[in-house]
């Protein structure tokens, strides 16, 4: 038997038992007469002791022990001198009879500490060295839980898994596909999928009324700061339903996970149309963990021959309470913040509501006390509080005033990763202009519903048009998305005719969903929710790397594993594919 115990197991009730282990030398340290060494394996940390005195040998081959030995003792429990309450297992140690090598290392590239001296690179590079530190081990372990509770929930719903290929024809969803060619098929290509959003609509077809996968995706994007080209989705779909039956049940599972994962219960989430959390929040991911709620300011800031506002077509402004206190430095540097690139706003104007009763803004030369007062009324400002206005065309302001909402808020400490503030985002537009391609898209994907009432706008103002779409949103993250789905042949055609495919392309691309519906399509509906993204904010963090066991860097390369690469001339041969 290779262990009887693991290194996070031994308490005092274990003194005076003799017990087997194994792992990792974490370190090892020589005190005057005795050896230490921290011994680790996935469940934690035993210290083990050698005395020169009772067994020299021993304590010699000890320090010989370099970090990351594999090494196998036997021992004896017993109770610890000095008792370490940071430690699990710090009542006790090892006392070591036997040690066994079971496998040299070579020192590690970085220390293989709970804070680490090794770069984002280096610890992708080996990363089966990162995951032996505790932060990522520990993400490893919630995805396990998250996602064998996500099951658990899910199948106590009467949800039946079911896998669906990989190796599949394009389903567009505003991404590009990565492309496998196939060798039995020479200069054809199979796509990989972007979600299997076609194969579950076929699910519901098939009669599986409800379906649930947590699946893998793939989207040749180009990677934003913190996107995988392959990454995770509990995918779902049911039959049968209506908009409210899906938010209910996928309400249910995130409440259930927050129960098991976090012992967090929520309430039933807010609700808030597309409209408004754009209005609102200039987002329509709004972070409701803090208030700062958007307030339109045109008709007390307009007509003051203050040419920025008076030509703007939005001022909007948020109210910073106690905000009065910032040093000039600190609104100085927002001005600066909303200046960079990533925000691109001209400027910034703020107006200080002071403890006195008086206000001092940054435009004093085109605003009275009165006028200023009119503001601070508008925004319910009290004595204390700062208000912060920006202005001018209405989305882009919106965006980038939503961007220093959550800048401020950050540097308020307003977003506690402890908090969670889930809600459900409705009525989303049904199509989106593509400034790029001059023509609409589908905002959320072809197959999705168009609001019964809005059908008739579909031809003169398609912009209008609202769909049966939500998404879920957990602290400023997208966390869900999903849509009442169109099962009617006729009504689908017109949508594709909408995003401007013709009869023939509709029918190459989709043409086996179009035939499917003409043999009993039941109303259906789904939602997807991006199980990395889910993951990270149950364990407190914004990035989801290094939720992912192995993820891809920045370039979409597995620095590991040195991939893509290129490929022999045979293979190439054997592909029909020539790279130049
Ligand atoms: N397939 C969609 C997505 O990946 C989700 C859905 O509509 O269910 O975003």
């Amino acid at each position: 038997m290779y262990r009887t115990v693991n290194n996070g197991e031994l308490r005092k009730s274990h003194i005076g038992k003799e017990v087997i282990m194994c792992g990792w030398v974490q370190k090892s340290r020589d005190l005057g007469g005795m050896t230490f060494v921290d011994l680790r394996d996935r469940y934690g940390v035993t210290q083990l002791v050698f005395n020169m005195d009772t067994n020299a040998h021993l304590c010699q081959s000890a320090r010989g022990l370099g970090r990351e030995y594999v090494i196998q003792i036997k021992g004896k429990v017993i109770q610890r001198t000095s008792i370490n309450k940071d430690m699990q297992t710090g009542d006790v140690e090892v006392e070591v009879g036997e040690i066994i090598i079971l496998n040299k290392s070579k020192t590690p590239p970085f220390t293989i500490e709970d804070e680490t001296d090794g770069g984002d690179e280096l610890r992708m590079k080996y990363r089966y060295l990162d995951i032996r530190r505790n932060p990522i081990k520990n993400n490893m372990l919630l995805r396990a839980r998250v996602s064998s509770e996500t099951r658990k929930y899910l199948d106590a719903q009467g949800f039946c898994e079911v896998e669906t290929p990989y190796l599949i024809k394009s389903t567009p969803e505003g991404a590009r596909d990565f492309i496998v060619p196939s060798r039995m098929n020479i200069e054809q290509f199979y796509a990989l999928p972007q979600s299997p959003q076609t194969f579950k609509q076929l699910l519901m077809v098939g009669g599986i009324d409800k379906y649930y996968q947590i699946v893998k995706c793939f989207r040749d994007e180009d990677l934003r700061a913190d996107r995988q080209p392959e990454f995770t989705q509990i995918d779902c779909e049911m039959a049968f339903v209506e908009q409210e039956d899906i938010l209910n049940m996928f309400e249910g599972l995130t409440q259930h996970l927050l129960k098991e994962i976090k012992n967090i219960e929520v309430s039933s989430f807010p609700r808030m149309t597309y409209d408004d959390a754009m209005k609102t929040y200039g987002s329509d991911k709004p972070d409701i963990r803090f208030d700062m709620k958007f307030i339109e300011m045109n008709d007390v800031c307009q007509k003051n021959n203050f040419i920025v506002f008076d030509s703007a077509e939005l001022v909007v402004g948020i109210n910073i309470k106690n905000g009065a206190s910032f040093t000039r430095k600190q609104l100085d540097t927002l001005i600066d913040f909303v200046k960079k690139p990533q925000v691109g706003a001209k400027g910034l104007v703020y107006c200080k509501c002071n403890e006195d009763g008086t206000f001092k803004s940054s435009v004093d030369k085109f605003f009275s006390q009165e006028d200023l007062k009119k503001w601070a009324n508008k925004c319910n400002s009290s004595s204390g509080d700062l208000i912060l206005i920006m202005a001018g065309e209405t989305n882009q302001t919106r965006k980038a005033l939503s961007t220093l909402r959550l800048h401020v808020a950050e540097e308020l400490g307003l977003r506690d990763p402890d908090v969670f503030a889930p809600l459900w985002v409705l009525d989303f537009p049904l199509l989106e202009w593509d400034q790029e391609t001059k023509r609409f898209h589908a905002m959320h994907h072809p197959f999705t519903s168009p609001k019964p009432n809005d059908i008739k706008k579909l031809d003169h103002d398609p912009a209008s048009v609202r769909a049966n779409a939500y998404d879920l949103v957990i602290n400023g993250n997208e966390i869900g998305g999903g849509s009442i789905r169109i099962h009617d042949k006729d009504l689908q055609s017109t949508m594709f005719k909408h995003l401007g495919f013709s009869e023939s392309e509709a029918k190459d691309q989709f043409g086996f969903l179009m035939d499917a519906f003409e043999y009993g399509a039941p109303p259906h509906g789904g939602v997807a929710f991006g199980f990395d993204r889910l993951c990270a904010i149950m364990g407190g963090q914004e990035g989801i790397r290094d939720f992912i066991a192995f993820p891809k860097n920045n370039a979409g390369r597995d620095v590991m594993l040195d991939a893509p690469s290129k490929i022999n001339q045979e293979q190439l041969d054997e592909l029909g594919l020539q790279t130049k």
